[in-house]
């Protein structure tokens, strides 16, 4: 009934990889025992612990750091902002002096900048917090982290950006902080390079490093933190005594499980693509937009991102428009990170590297992730030539002017939306104690046209977008027509409608409550190689 779903948003969040969700499985039911307990049990689960860091050790290069197991990569970053400054705090103490500015890339997750915010003021540090700007690639101005740079206590730059995929140039930034001079602790948010870029952490001079498993297919509740030998450190959390003291707190043992078997996978090489191959699939992607979409420009030039992420926008249309019609087509995309999505701001990441006001308003990213395979590649770029031809048709269909309901009727008190709701399981059973029952799905035709809904329950769908739905009326209140059950994406814009209709008069207007997305979380996703 429903277009099958074509999951496109990796960098926001990855389905877990059956292997992953297999280890999780395997430690929540027989190897369930606790780390930290001396019997056997215990001492089975301290070896799955020891193996997992051992590998995570192997494939980021760790060298002699230390590598812990986290919530996340907010812990991580905090962890390490948390340790930087308070080692500043006391050389400061100590009569040191320490700098006075913690830099932050410009584009960086909002996890840095607000961390830095919250531990600078609540140790009392009270240091200038300052961005460095990036350049319209996304990378930073290595000239100011020069000119900067001997002033710099703390630098914060991440590998790889998660709106628009630009890759850091690490090399330049550390040689910049080399020639500087400078004294600066080096934070490094590697959660979009991990299993995209090679990392050698211990090669290089970054102090802390944070990661996260679920933006690499293991599950929300798990991440790492790098910290560099020698480099200080502060526990976040204090407690049993766990991670030899420095984050207390029963591991997350099931997480830690999923997270080694993607790490054993990224090792073994058969379940990722190459680079290469990744970069072959980004160009399928990228030519069917740019023939779905006339006139679309990328916001990122593809030599200098990351090969599973696209930021583009199309002239003439919001983000929104854009989403909405992909959301039709099965493709779940995004305008940018996932914490800002429901914002309509434009993305500041864009603002950032200099793009047009347009472009920020417009943008859309379109992210994958590095197990995808050939097949799944195609049925997305099949899903953008539907998105395309949906969008165009629409337009031709509605080129009058809007016919909106008169939404803000205050005639008629507002109705609590029980009243008028249904649920999709009880659909089948309404349409059949209602042979009259009219469906109407009142998102704009190009969101129809995309998902080619025709038919739901047996019972034949008729498009009227909620902003032409007043040109109906007056055919329904001569018709007096049975009950209207109105439906759209997410329940808002048919709750509108079955909302002003009641109280204009019409009491059997209904709507489907949770929209088209509760239903399509009854039927199968299509995530990446659809393992
Ligand atoms: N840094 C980047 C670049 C991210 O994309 C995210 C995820 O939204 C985070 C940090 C936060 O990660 P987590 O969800 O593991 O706390």
């Amino acid at each position: 009934m429903l277009p099958q779903e074509i999951y496109l948003d990796a960098n926001a969040t990855t389905p877990v990889l059956p292997a992953a969700a297999a280890a999780a499985q395997q430690v929540m039911g027989q190897a369930y025992g606790n780390p930290s307990s001396s019997h056997s049990a215990g001492l089975n689960a301290k070896a799955l612990l020891d193996a997992a860091r051992e590998r995570a050790r192997r494939l980021l290069g760790a060298g002699d750091g230390r590598l812990l197991f986290t919530s996340g990569a907010t812990e991580s970053l905090q962890t390490a902002v948390l340790s930087a400054l308070c080692a500043l705090r006391e050389r400061r103490q100590a009569g040191q002096a320490i700098g006075g500015l913690l830099l932050y890339g410009a584009t960086e997750h909002k996890a840095v900048p607000e961390s830095l915010a919250h531990w600078n003021r609540l140790l009392g540090l009270n240091l200038e917090l300052r961005a460095l700007p990036v350049d319209r690639q996304g990378r930073h101005d290595l000239a100011l982290l020069r000119a900067w740079g001997p002033d710099a206590a703390m630098v914060s730059t991440m590998a790889a950006n998660n709106e628009t995929g630009a890759v850091s140039d690490l090399g330049g930034i550390e040689a910049t902080l080399q020639q500087a001079g400078s004294p600066a602790y080096w934070v490094v948010d590697c959660v979009q390079a991990l299993g995209k870029l090679p990392l050698e952490l211990a090669r290089t001079r970054i102090d802390y490093a944070a990661f996260s498993g679920h933006k690499l297919y293991a599950p929300k509740g798990v991440g790492m933190l790098y910290v560099r030998q020698g480099a200080p450190y502060t526990a976040l959390m204090a407690g049993g005594g766990q991670e030899a003291g420095a984050r207390a707190g029963t591991e997350n043992m099931a997480g830690i499980a999923a997270l080694g078997a993607v790490l054993a996978a990224l090792e073994d090489g058969a379940t990722f693509r190459t680079h290469a191959q990744l970069q072959a699939f980004r160009q399928q992607l990228a030519d069917s937009l740019g023939a779905a979409f006339p006139g679309l420009v990328f916001n990122t030039p593809l030599d200098n991102a990351l090969p599973t992420t696209l930021n583009f926008a199309v002239p003439q249309l919001s983000s929104k428009e854009l989403l909405d019609v992909f959301d039709a087509a099965g493709l779940r995309v995004s305008a940018g990170s996932a914490c800002s999505a429901s914002k309509p701001e434009p993305s500041t990441v864009l603002q950032a590297m200099g793009l047009t006001d347009w472009q920020c308003r417009s943008a859309v990213r379109l992210s994958f992730g590095p197990a995808a395979d050939q097949d799944f590649i195609q049925a997305a770029c099949a899903g953008i030539a539907r998105a395309g031809a949906a969008l165009r048709a629409g337009k031709a269909a509605t080129s009058q002017p809007d016919q909106p309901l008169p939404l803000d009727d205050a005639l008629a008190p507002a109705l609590p939306e029980e009243q008028f709701s249904l649920d999709w399981a009880g659909l089948p059973a309404f349409l059949r104690g209602h042979p009259q029952a009219q469906l109407v799905d009142v998102r704009e035709a190009s969101e129809s046209l995309a998902s080619a809904i025709t038919e739901i329950a047996g019972r034949a769908v008729r498009n009227i977008p909620l902003s032409r739905l007043s040109g109906e009326l007056p055919q329904w209140r001569q018709q007096a027509p049975g009950p209207l059950v109105f439906f759209c994406r997410s329940g808002n814009r048919s709750a509108k409608a079955a909302q002003c209709l009641r109280r204009l008069g019409f009491e059997q207007a209904w709507h489907l409550a949770g929209g088209l997305a509760s239903a399509s979380a009854m039927t199968p996703a299509r995530h990446v190689a659809n393992a």
